[in-house]
């Protein structure tokens, strides 16, 4: 470990390219041998491994391998080949959860990719969404969440019943070299009003190549699209780049809304988005509202919009676009 912790630190030393600085991390598996019965390929195999472990926890960091790490990486196999065919058999569907103001008014609805899988059942997304991703298949289920989002849009306007739609985009979907374009092409196709479709990306979107996020951000902005930052409050939270980025509205996590109002804690924390909100004249959701208590407490710190069990849990989308057609 003291050797694996001296390597990772030397490559990530700042180095100077052309008059240019450039840093490295590095992920780092390790393994120890012998063991019995053990080959080579056995041993770069379970070091790769523990590698892709280290990558998962945040990069930069260094992971020892564990037998139980082989059936992760074996059952993780196994749910991408079958999520590779789940678009295509129709086990893919999008649930919608209300979004209301402090009135207890519906005035938006944030979409939720939903996995029923033949086998295993309703297979959650916190299980399924990191395969999804690394994968790349996020690309293709994002692009299909996109178009659900601007199908619906295109109905409740017609019906001029229109409220805003929240829709997650992945940072690997972002950063296709396309987006913007197949953004435009979903848009068009379905008739959607952009000022209406709400795309919630996370802090760490926001961390990398800030200047190239700044320019496709402006440019769906400038299309009328507008940017949530989701899970707020637990990545980085830099104030900085939330003054360069034409963001709309900041999502308070789940995990402080249910502090609230009794834990000092996340409650100071609650209180504090709000007020950088307010600051920055930026709308502000608390997802994850169970209580009544969290709701009161919420609204009276003018937080503008509440989503959570409270108001409404996920529910498949058609039907609930068919009631507010009705
Ligand atoms: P998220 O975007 O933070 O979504 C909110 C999650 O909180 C949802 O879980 C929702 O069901 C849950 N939730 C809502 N209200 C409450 C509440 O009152 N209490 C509690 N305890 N939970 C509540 P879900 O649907 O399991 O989604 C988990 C995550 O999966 C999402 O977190 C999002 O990061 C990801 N995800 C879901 N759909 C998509 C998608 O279409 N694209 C991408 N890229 N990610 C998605
Ligand atoms: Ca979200
Ligand atoms: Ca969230």
């Amino acid at each position: 470990l003291l050797m694996g912790e001296a390597m990772r630190s030397a490559l990530e030393e700042p180095y100077t390219i052309d008059g240019h600085q450039y840093s490295t991390a590095a992920s780092i598996g390790i393994t120890l041998f012998p063991k019995q019965h053990e080959a080579v390929e056995d041993l770069l195999r379970e070091a790769d491994t523990a590698m892709y472990r280290a990558k998962d926890l945040g990069r930069n960091c260094i992971s020892f391998y564990e037998a139980a790490m082989q059936a992760d990486a074996k059952e993780r196999l196994a749910l991408e080949q079958d999520l590779k065919k789940a678009k295509a058999e129709g086990q893919l569907a999008v649930h919608v959860q209300p979004q209301v103001n402090a009135a207890g008014m519906v005035i938006g609805g944030e979409l939720l990719m939903r996995w029923n899988h033949p086998v295993r059942g309703s297979v959650p997304p916190s299980c399924f969404i990191p395969v999804a991703e690394s994968s790349g298949l996020i690309l293709r289920m994002g692009d299909w969440m996109i178009e659900q989002a601007c199908e619906t849009l295109a109905q409740l306007q017609a019906a001029q019943r229109v409220v805003s739609i929240s829709v997650n985009v992945s940072e690997r979907q972002f950063r296709q070299a396309d987006f913007v374009e197949r953004v435009r092409s979903l848009l068009d196709r379905t008739g959607a009003p952009p000022e209406h479709l709400i795309l919630e990306v996370t802090e760490s979107l926001l961390i990398e190549n800030l200047d190239k996020t700044v320019a496709r951000m402006t440019e769906l902005v400038q299309m009328g699209l507008r940017f949530s930052i989701d899970d707020f409050g637990t990545g980085y939270s830099s104030l900085a780049y939330l003054k360069k980025l034409p963001i709309f509205e900041l999502k308070i996590d789940k995990s402080f809304v249910q502090d609230t109002p009794d834990d000092p804690n996340g409650t100071a924390i609650v209180e504090s988005i709000i007020a950088v909100a307010r600051l920055l004249k930026l709308h502000v959701v608390a997802e994850g509202v169970e209580t009544q208590a969290q709701a009161d407490f919420l609204t009276s710190h003018h937080c503008d919009c509440l989503q959570g069990y409270l108001f409404g849990r996920p529910e498949p989308l058609e039907p609930w676009l068919q009631r507010r057609l009705a």
